[in-house]
């Protein structure tokens, strides 16, 4: 597809281009970083390396942008971004090739993501248009010892430049999340995408740059994390990060300065099951929540923490449903395929030699092709082993037998994650206890853990973020308020 139809403006030979100011770029440091195939192991696509002053050119194209943006009409902005929504899902298909030659997700998935990236879109262009457009009236009497000479008025007023940092996993719903809620709100954006994904990524600014947003207001820089990233988070013309990925938030919520924060970050959600659940539905939960694309999911079931009475049955029926796993190719929509690099499958391997060492008990034989791990079950983990507490982002899944409610709650609260957990149980009452106890930013009640749908408040805490997700949440933290104050003179009569 490279290279090809109205996309090839986007790329110069075999390097993509990045965007600035309306246009498409060979960066001057002449320099690219190549995108490695996660089946093939070899280079698929080259991007640019971006230069210190081209991030500096994007940011001031962005800040300039944003000013007229600011007082372009809401109804106008959520034109284009019901437009751009159009284009994205008219070109899911070149997209989707691209999150399978990237990121080795299975080709039906990569089309889902794409689509659910268009519906988000427009989703936000309508609540946008809601949300923002209404303000809050107070009165001065309402307060003790205050008469009524006060009125307040109250706006949502955009915040700048926001800055998007999205992960691989998700590298165009998750740039997406950030990048409609900002426009409509009238923020420009910068994105930084990951290195892979980065061209899934240009190739959906490509359907923003189509559908006609003024120059500048989008700039998509490309270039390894680990070279621009720090120039980019800690530069003065940002006026809010919002960033998905693991640890490297950390880092950046302490460099980043006064700014607002979204931050979305790693996860160990928890899935506890007690002895009256559907032992069925949480199978099937389990199983698709543990190992749907490879478990590189931040709402994984990354440990399962079951009740020991039926634990044996459990482990069993999981088993069962392991085995039908299909595992190969992303092209042939196997369940399982290649994780994303060489040493996300080292660290995977790292985390199943310890188990091993420290007498797991294996319910599959582990076995490794290159970036290819087959799924995994590990029973009778304890927690000495590092996988009881370490996210893999791999299709590996511990399972802890627990003795009590309280030890499963314990575990889940000793994480420095809390992200999301899960509990399967058919009393409600002991559900509503168990997510009132569990200190995550969500619990799903007999469903596995899940971002969406993408209007839902989605959060973590502790290790886990920073701030609120959910189109609303994300258009509210993504603006500022605005107080207007009217003073009357002191009134010169008295009432009654
Ligand atoms: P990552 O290594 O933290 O990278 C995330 C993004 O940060 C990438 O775009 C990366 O670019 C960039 N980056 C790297 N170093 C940087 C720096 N110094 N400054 C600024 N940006 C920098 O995470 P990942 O491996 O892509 O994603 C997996 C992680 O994301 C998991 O921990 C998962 O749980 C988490 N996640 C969380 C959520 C959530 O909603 N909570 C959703 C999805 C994923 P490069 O690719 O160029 O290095």
């Amino acid at each position: 597809m490279a290279g090809s139809g109205t996309f090839s403006e986007i790329i110069d030979g075999d390097v993509y281009k990045y965007y600035v100011d309306g246009q498409w770029n060979k960066s001057s440091s002449g320099k690219s970083v190549p995108i490695i195939n996660p089946t093939t192991r070899k280079t698929h696509y080259k991007v640019q390396a971006c230069t210190q002053e081209e991030v500096n050119n994007v940011i001031d194209s962005a800040k300039k942008a944003q000013k007229l943006w600011a007082k372009t009409p809401l109804w106008k902005r959520a034109e284009l971004l019901h437009k751009a929504a159009a284009i994205l899902k008219e070109n899911k298909a070149p997209i989707a090739e691209c999150l399978v030659k990237e990121i080795a997700k299975p080709a039906k998935d990569a089309v889902t993501e794409v689509v659910r990236s268009g519906d988000l879109v427009s989703y936000c262009a309508e609540e946008g248009v809601r949300i923002l457009g209404e303000g809050k009236f107070l009165v001065s009497d309402s307060f003790p010892g205050n008469d009524r000479t006060k009125y307040c008025l109250t706006s949502k007023i955009p915040l700048g430049v926001v800055l998007a940092i999205p992960p691989f996993n998700y590298p165009v719903n998750l740039a997406i999340s950030k990048i409609a809620p900002a426009l409509i709100a009238g923020n420009s954006i910068v994105l930084k995408p990951p290195t892979q994904g980065a061209v899934a990524a240009l190739h959906m600014v490509h359907c923003f740059h189509l559908a006609g947003f003024p120059k500048g207001l989008i700039g998509c820089v490309t270039g390894k994390g680990s070279e621009i990233g720090d120039f980019l988070t800690m530069h003065p013309g940002v006026n809010c990060i919002s960033f998905t990925g693991g640890d490297t938030g950390i880092s950046i919520s302490r460099k980043a300065g006064m700014i607002p924060l979204q931050m979305e970050l790693g996860g160990k959600d928890a899935c506890i099951v007690l002895e009256d659940a559907d032992l069925d539905l949480a199978v099937a939960n389990i199983v698709k929540g543990g190992f749907s694309y490879s478990g590189q999911r931040c709402t994984a079931v990354k440990v399962v923490l079951v009740m020991e009475q039926i634990a044996s049955s459990l482990v069993k029926k999981v088993n069962e449903k392991v085995a039908k796993l299909t595992v190969g190719a992303p092209e042939d929509n196997c369940d399982i395929t290649p994780v994303v690099t060489e040493s996300s499958a080292n660290f995977i391997e790292g985390l199943v030699k310890d188990a091993k060492e420290k007498k797991a008990t294996f319910c599959q034989e582990y076995k490794r092709e290159g970036n290819l791990i087959w799924p995994l079950l590990l029973d009778n983990v304890r927690p000495d082993m590092r996988i009881a507490w370490e996210e893999p982002f791999g299709p590996v899944l511990p399972v802890i037998r627990i003795k009590t409610v309280e030890e499963g709650i314990h575990h889940c609260n000793a994480s420095n994650f809390g992200l999301q957990g899960c509990v399967f149980t058919s009393d409600i009452n002991k559900a509503i206890m168990i997510s009132d106890a569990m200190e995550t930013g969500t619990v799903q009640i007999n469903s596995a853990p899940a971002r969406g749908p993408d209007h839902f408040p989605f959060q973590g805490l502790k290790d886990s973020g920073i701030g609120s997700q959910g189109i609303t949440n994300s258009i509210n933290i993504m603006t500022k308020v605005k107080t207007t104050v009217i003073n009357l003179p002191a009134p010169s009569y008295t009432m009654g």
